[in-house]
Order: structure tokens, then C-alpha cells, then sequence
């Protein structure tokens, strides 16, 4: 299974990528995870992105490119993975054919996680993260059992510093007008599927297998 997980910031990618992986055994690769993980260790790929990041924009093609590709070019991805957060951009997502080329893999589906802008701005400034497991949680969609708390791990859940209200409409613009020309060019090349992201996570999820198996 190689996946592409699609949608605007906060439709799902990463809860609904979170769920594949724990039912099939492939890695998740989220570049905004590899971004968040480069700011922390503070390298210079993190001081780089986190320009990007802050204000609401994207990570230049040319540096985002390079993280994905040395990432599939990695054993662990030769049966299969679910990219999350990328391509972003038309330049990304040639690069990715290419990639993809390279290395003899075909892409099973490219997974559009519809949800509409309006909906999106609550689900992003909700939006909690374990500081331990990185898992994801909602303050009122999918709260913890204990508030600030982690089920998984007891870890302390935080809020990332981009997901607040200004940033996010900046982030929608920039999807708006970088990401979402990518649907057209999935359906070109035929693997594209859609879920209506507006149901609870777990429709949500029965939605994603089937169309992946489909
Ligand atoms: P979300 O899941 O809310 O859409 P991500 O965690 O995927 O956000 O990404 C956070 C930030 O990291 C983005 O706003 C952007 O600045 C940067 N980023 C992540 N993936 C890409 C990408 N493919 N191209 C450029 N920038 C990216
Ligand atoms: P993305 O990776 O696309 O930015 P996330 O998976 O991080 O999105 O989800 C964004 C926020 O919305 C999180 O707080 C998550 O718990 C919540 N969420 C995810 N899926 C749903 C859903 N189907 N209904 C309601 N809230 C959801
Ligand atoms: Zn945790």
C-alpha cells in the first residue's frame, strides 16, 4: 500500500494516517512531523522551516523534496507507506512521480479528506498533541479521558504554536491556492479517491480502508 493522505490543515490526515498504520504495518511519514522534529532538535532544517511554519506558509519545494526523498529511499518503505502533508505543491508532487519512478513503486490511491473551511478553523485551534507519543486529540471532538492528559501514554498534550486562530487562515489560504490543484492533477493520473471527512473519525476511517482496499 503506498498512500498519499490529502486535505486541508486539520480535515484528518494525521488521526486517520494514525489508525492505517496501528491495522497495517507501514511507517507514516508526515513532513510536518520531520519539520516540528528538525525545530526541536534546533538543526538547520529546523531553523529554516520554522520561517515558514510560523507564518502560515509552506517549506520551499527544493528543502521539502529532499527530506521526502531521502525518507523513501529508506528500507522500511519498499512495502508500502502512507505520506502525510505531502506533495503540497504541483512542483512537489512531479518530483514525487519521479521519486516514485526511481524506485520502481506505484501509488496505490492519493486520499482526499474533504472537510469545508468552515468546519476547519475549530478542528485546528482544538487541536492537542501528546508531548510524549505525538498522539492527536480534539478539546471538545475527540477529548482525553483526563483533560491535558494522554491515553495512550500519560504524556502532557500541548498546543502547536502555528495552530493558533490567525496562522490557520493563512494556512487555508495557502492551500487553497498551492495544495488543492493537486486533486485535479491525482484524478489525471487515475488514483485518486475522496472521504467525506464531516463524519465521526471512526466512518471516517471505515471510508479511508475501503477506498485504499477499493
Ligand atoms: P496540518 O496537518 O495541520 O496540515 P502539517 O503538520 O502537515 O499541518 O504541517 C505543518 C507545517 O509544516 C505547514 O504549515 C508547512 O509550513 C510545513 N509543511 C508540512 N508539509 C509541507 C510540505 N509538503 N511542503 C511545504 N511545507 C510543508
Ligand atoms: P490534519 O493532520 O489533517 O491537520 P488532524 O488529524 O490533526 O488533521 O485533525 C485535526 C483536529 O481535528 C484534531 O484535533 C483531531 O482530533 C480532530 N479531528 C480529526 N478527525 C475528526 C473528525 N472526523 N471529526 C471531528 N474532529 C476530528
Ligand atoms: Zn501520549
Amino acid at each position: 500500500m503506498y498512500i498519499l493522505m490529502m486535505g486541508p490543515p486539520g480535515a484528518g490526515k494525521g488521526t486517520q494516517a494514525e489508525k492505517l498504520v496501528a491495522e497495517f504495518p507501514i511507517p507514516h511519514i508526515s513532513t510536518g512531523d520531520m519539520f516540528r522534529a528538525a525545530v526541536k532538535n534546533g538543526t538547520a532544517l529546523g531553523k529554516e522551516a520554522k520561517k515558514y511554519m510560523d507564518a502560515g506558509g509552506l517549506v520551499p519545494d527544493a528543502v521539502t523534496i529532499g527530506i521526502v526523498k531521502e525518507r523513501l529511499s529508506e528500507t522500511d518503505c519498499a512495502k508500502g507507506f502512507i505520506l502525510d502533508g505531502f506533495p503540497r505543491t504541483e512542483e512537489q508532487a512531479v518530483a514525487l512521480d519521479g521519486i516514485l519512478k526511481g524506485l520502481n513503486i506505484k501509488l496505490t490511491a492519493a486520499v482526499n479528506i474533504d472537510v469545508p473551511d468552515s468546519e476547519l478553523i475549530s478542528r485546528v485551534t482544538g487541536r492537542r498533541i501528546c508531548k510524549s507519543c505525538g498522539a492527536t486529540y480534539h478539546v471538545k471532538f475527540n477529548p482525553p479521558k483526563k483533560a491535558g492528559i494522554c491515553d495512550k501514554c500519560g504524556g502532557e498534550l500541548f498546543q502547536r504554536d502555528d495552530d493558533k486562530e490567525a496562522t490557520v487562515k493563512k494556512r487555508l489560504e495557502a492551500y487553497h491556492s498551492q495544495t488543492a490543484p493537486l486533486i485535479t492533477y491525482y484524478k489525471k493520473a487515475g488514483v485518486y479517491k475522496e472521504v467525506d471527512g464531516t463524519q465521526q473519525i471512526d466512518k471516517v476511517f471505515a471510508d479511508v480502508v475501503a477506498v485504499v482496499k477499493g
